[in-house]
């Protein structure tokens, strides 16, 4: 959802008259405390009168309003993308003392071989559990920043690609949280003081600077961006780790990759977790990507549209892109079922999301194993990225 502009004293920028032409290119951007605002004339004279002073700001306004959409975009990804493999096993929630206790159990050793396999299958995401909209986003975003950071990585980069700014990653310690989401594991409740992953995103042409927050609906907040210096002041407890470079190999997709790869055979289930986001990451930008090239737009053009526009183009990207997703997740849900069937009958299974065996996937087999799946789903456009 994009920050509501507050109502404006409906005055012509360049001779003060009452007015009600906007500036197409800065409406509905949203205002900030710095009071810049979108320019309103009473007519086309005043507008072209103004042009050369108002040129500048113009150019920042609708830069900031591209920023704030490309924050409300990546977000609703970062929603569906949560929900298609939500690899949780939820048992039940209780709401009291104003706490969201989430009864979960995602320890390993809990569960049998048999039950592992079915454990590569994610979700069912546990609609019936959640009271309200609100609940649905927290358990969406409860301690999955770090796979906002990671897994969206590309699809961030690709979003914000032709905007001139530089991302970086940022952990810390969040504080003045509005809901408390808490995960209750064996009946235990889980105190850790957990660090929370964010991207920071600073425009290179006035050095405004923005906080990217996908998952920040566990703590209650539901905007994605945020004007740095007010995350810096009301969110922040204290940074974890210095501002790390939001590089192809850097950060928190590196640091997953190589725990994927990890021969660890205690972290067979978190590397089948792992490796099928990574995949399910991989489909998403290409969903995207193959959007963009049926369409004849890009992700860029969407950002700018007047918000009429926008939003009907933004409705029919996501509902492509969710059902790309929801295409992967019963494609593998299938595998997996064959899968059991042949083990059950005591033959070698097919499916090789477990990482099992010679070594699972390495980093060129991933590229292939991925064409692979894309191909067997029927996702083969003609764009094609890993
Ligand atoms: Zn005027
Ligand atoms: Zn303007």
């Amino acid at each position: 959802m994009e920050t509501t502009t507050k109502p404006q004293a409906q005055l012509c920028a360049h001779c003060q008259k009452p007015a009600n032409l906007h500036c197409t290119r800065c409406k509905d951007t949203p205002i900030l405390a710095d009071d810049i605002q979108p320019a309103v004339y009473c007519s086309s004279e005043c507008q072209r009168a103004s042009w050369p002073t108002h040129k500048s700001i113009c150019k920042r306004l609708k830069m900031r309003k591209m920023v704030y959409r490309a924050g409300d975009i990546l977000q609703e990804m970062f929603y569906m993308f949560r929900e298609h493999v939500f690899n949780k096993r939820v048992f039940k929630i209780e709401y009291k003392e104003g706490k969201m206790f989430i009864f979960d159990d995602q320890k390993p050793e809990r569960f049998p071989d048999d039950e592992m396999m079915a454990c590569h299958v994610p979700g069912p995401f546990p609609h019936s559990m959640c009271k309200a909209d609100e609940d649905r986003k927290a358990l969406r975003t409860h301690m999955a920043c770090s796979d906002a950071v990671a897994y969206l990585h590309e699809v961030v980069d690709h979003v914000f690609g032709g905007m001139p700014c530089v991302l970086t990653e940022l952990d810390i310690k969040p504080k003045n949280h509005k809901r408390e989401a808490v995960s209750v594991m064996r009946g235990v409740v889980d105190a850790i003081d957990h660090q929370h992953n964010i991207i920071k995103v600073k425009l290179r042409s006035n050095g405004e600077a923005f906080i990217l927050d996908l998952a920040s609906a566990q703590y209650g907040y539901y905007e994605p961006i945020t004007v740095w210096t007010d995350y810096m002041q009301n969110r922040v407890r204290c940074l974890v780790a210095r501002e790390k470079k939001y590089d192809e190999w850097g950060g928190l997709l590196k640091d997953y990759r190589e725990r994927e790869l990890s021969r660890d055979p205690k972290e067979v289930w978190l590397r089948m977790v792992l490796h099928l986001n990574g995949v399910i990451s991989q489909l998403l930008k290409h969903s995207i990507l193959c959007w963009e090239e049926a369409v004849g737009t890009s992700i860029l053009k969407l950002l700018g549209l007047p918000k009429h526009q926008y939003e009907m183009q933004k409705k029919a990207l996501l509902a492509e892109v969710d059902a790309d997703l929801g295409h992967a997740i019963k494609w593998v849900e299938d595998q997996c079922e064959e899968d059991k069937k042949l083990r059950s009958a005591g033959l070698e299974g097919s499916m090789k999301w477990e990482g099992e065996g010679a070594g699972g996937v390495d980093g060129a087999n991933e590229v292939d194993e991925v064409k692979i799946v894309l191909k067997e789903m029927g996702l083969t456009g003609s764009v094609f990225v890993v």
